[in-house]
């Protein structure tokens, strides 16, 4: 076999210290944070030892890498000019979706199981295959996420619930119940609004069988080849939300035509498109009116889902900061050695810890939701703070995780890119930075237990640093009357997610390593967790410099 390492093909040069990227390693042996938080709550790890060799193999990085490279196709018609709408994939992307369904990450758990950790481990399941393709994750998060919608129409839940849970992967266009496994995408974004979806007007018709007819389109629907998408539309009694199936059961397409695939900055694995909806058939779930309650249940996991894939990145990019610090050398040392580098990869290491110990906590949360009131209200505000803050600090960790391989992150064949281009993804569906910021200030005025959830888990950190202990008072002081202008939205929500990341690493992390968490982030000055956090500015300054700025835009 020919040894590219040592210059094969050059008589010019000898190539050498050029470290060779990531490979056969263990992506979750090697994640002490996640198996010392399993490991904690004394839940089996075997399985995931299995995932993490799988994934860290040469031929499992190498389908993340083709699944991208050769992005999927929209096939409008078939050659005879009928209409088909299918999308066609690299076998790369079919082999990681059958390893990942294989695996249960798309399967929402049994209540029975929530006991055992269920939504826990499926969301380390998630963390892990993310980090080698984040594409997929798309419609096996959608699928994971419908099912607790689904469940307000007990009689459709009888139907497709088993699809969409089963471990089986079956693409392509058949009839669902001839189906081995199922998947659902969902439609909501429309050109005229995406965060405010009250401004769909995609309309749903009641006909004489019961069902509705849909007529409109939807701006953004990713996973067009799903079996079924949980669909918002306008009916008699105003926004409901419909599963409008793909493939119907008499065999015919239904009325949902894929007018073309998004060119997307990055997810370029995955298909997201615009489609019209022509009639389409619908199925009502939950009550007529109601669809934004009853769709939000989807939003929800699906935000936890955008936490855990930041997070996801946040290590994956790490890891090759590391991989490379590890055996690159400058100025006669290797990179890692150089103390300022040590500051770097430190940081990253503190950054990247406390982001997956709140993913993990939000999903534990999840687990814990039927049984335990406080934990369904800490999972109601703390998705929102925990989505905001890592989702937007994922990208520049990325961008500095990237530079710490120099002129290789910037390159193409270096992941660190795919990363860079997926980073400011999960910011953005699901709820972009302010509506989460917002969000957190509803279920604050909505729902005051949730603020004394929070308080309570903060709580349980007292006493060990000062000014952790600090920050908590004037927080708690700030809380009391809920005084908060949209203006500071971010400011509040960035700083109570850096508290719960504190008190996380205070539970979790080494003593030494969450002080040094705590004084970086909580310290002499709180800093700007994101930008947007300006102190208050009047309104007349505000509004001259906004238009200063745009002149002539
Ligand atoms: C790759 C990709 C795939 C997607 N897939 C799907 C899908 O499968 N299904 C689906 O339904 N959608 C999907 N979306 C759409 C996505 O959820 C929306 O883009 C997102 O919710 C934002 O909506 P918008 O694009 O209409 O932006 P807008 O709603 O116009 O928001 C623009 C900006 O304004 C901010 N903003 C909005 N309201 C306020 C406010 N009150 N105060 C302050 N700021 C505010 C937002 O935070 C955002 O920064 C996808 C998007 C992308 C990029």
């Amino acid at each position: 076999m020919v040894d590219l390492g040592n210059g094969f093909g050059f008589d010019t040069h000898a190539v050498y210290n050029q470290p060779s990227a990531p490979t056969d390693y263990n992506l979750f042996e090697s994640d002490s944070t996640i198996v010392n938080y399993l490991h904690g709550r004394g839940s089996g790890l075997d399985d995931l030892v299995g995932l993490g060799e799988l994934l860290g193999k040469t031929q499992t990085i190498e389908a993340g890498r083709l699944a991208n490279e050769h992005p999927p196709i929209l096939r409008t018609h078939d050659r005879n000019g009928n209409r088909i709408d299918e999308v066609e994939f690299h076998p790369a992307w079919h082999s990681l979706m059958t390893l990942t369904i294989g695996e249960g990450v798309a399967s929402y758990p049994d209540m029975a199981d929530t006991r055992k950790d269920a939504h826990l481990k499926r969301a380390v399941g998630l963390y892990l295959v993310s980090q080698v393709e984040a594409g997929h994750g798309c419609p096996v998060s959608m699928t994971y996420a419908a099912v607790p919608t689904l469940r307000h129409s007990p009689e459709l839940a009888e139907i497709w619930e088993p699809g969409f849970r089963s471990r089986n992967y079956d693409f392509g266009l058949k009839i669902p119940s001839s189906k081995a496994g199922l998947t659902c995408g969902m439609a909501m974004t429309e050109k005229q609004g995406g965060s405010d979806v009250r401004a769909n007007t995609t309309t749903a018709t009641l006909t004489a069988s019961g069902t509705y007819r849909l007529l409109g389109h939807k701006w953004f629907c990713s996973a067009p080849m799903s079996d079924a998408f949980m669909t918002l539309a306008q009916s008699r009694n105003g926004l409901s939300c419909f599963l409008v199936p793909r493939v119907l059961e008499d065999g015919t397409l239904n009325g949902i035509r894929l007018q073309r695939l998004k060119d997307k900055v990055g997810n370029r694995s995955n298909a997201s498109s615009e489609i019209e909806l022509a009639g389409a058939v619908g199925h009502l779930v939950g009550e007529e009116g109601r669809g934004i309650k009853t769709i939000l249940e989807m939003v929800g996991c699906c935000r936890l889902d955008s936490l855990i894939g930041a997070a996801a990145q946040m290590r994956q990019a790490l890891v090759q900061a590391l991989w490379f610090a590890r055996r690159r050398s400058a100025f006669s040392s290797l990179l890692i050695e150089h103390d300022l580098m040590q500051n770097v990869l430190l940081d990253l290491i503190l950054e990247s810890e406390a982001s997956s110990l709140m993913a993990l906590r939000m999903a534990h949360a999840t687990d814990q939701s039927g049984i335990d009131e406080g934990e369904s209200d800490l999972r109601r505000i703390g998705i929102a703070i925990s989505k905001f803050l890592v989702c937007k600090r994922a990208p520049t960790f990325v961008a500095e995780a990237m530079e710490c391989l120099g002129g290789s992150g910037y390159v193409e064949e270096s992941l660190t890119a795919r990363l860079y281009r997926e980073a400011p993804l999960n910011g953005i569906w699901e709820g972009a930075g302010n509506v989460n910021a917002l969000d957190t200030l509803r279920a604050m005025h909505r729902q005051p237990s949730t603020v004394d959830a929070l308080l309570s888990e903060l709580s349980k950190s007292r006493g060990f640093i000062n000014s952790y202990d600090g920050r908590l008072d004037e927080l708690e002081a700030r809380l009391v009357g809920l005084e908060v202008s949209e203006w500071n939205a971010r400011q509040l929500v960035g700083r109570l997610g850096l508290l719960l990341q504190s008190h996380l690493m205070i539970e979790n992390s080494m003593p030494e390593l969450a002080a040094v968490f705590v004084e970086s982030r909580l310290g002499e000055s709180w800093g700007a967790p994101t930008i947007g956090c300006l102190p208050k500015i009047p309104e007349s300054l505000r509004k001259g410099a906004i238009e200063a700025a745009s002149l002539g835009l």
